[in-house]
């Protein structure tokens, strides 16, 4: 980089250069007043890296942001209980006195969970 005594964040596309000079990361918020709304951050931001962040996205009206991060916190409560039922079928399984009437009622569950988290 010959000339970067630029101040501001350059666009590349839709990626962003933050003041280090560095293409700055993309995250998702999932805050109840941002939800499902980008921004971008300096890789080094929790470092030693400079101060930019900047949203991608326009705010969302606050009706469309809640139900974003709701929907965002039942797909989490279903990941957690599609790995416990998972753990669970793989000890079955591992075991030899494992049920196999148990294992394929939770197979089913876990089958229907992840359809539920498909939709
Ligand atoms: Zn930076």
């Amino acid at each position: 980089m010959a000339e970067s005594s630029s101040i501001s964040s350059r666009d590349v596309g839709d990626a962003r250069v933050c003041y280090c000079g560095l293409v700055a990361n993309q995250f998702t918020a999932t805050t109840p007043m941002n939800g499902g709304r980008r921004f971008y951050k300096c890789p080094r931001y929790e470092s030693n890296g400079c101060r930019y962040w900047e949203w991608r996205d326009e705010e969302l009206s606050p009706h469309v942001s809640m139900f974003i991060h709701k929907q965002k916190i039942t797909v989490d409560a279903l990941r957690q209980e599609r790995n416990k039922f998972r753990k669970m079928v793989d000890d079955m399984v591992g075991s030899k006195a494992g049920n196999l009437n148990n294992v394929s009622a939770l197979e089913e569950k876990v089958s229907n969970l992840e359809l539920k988290l498909k939709q």
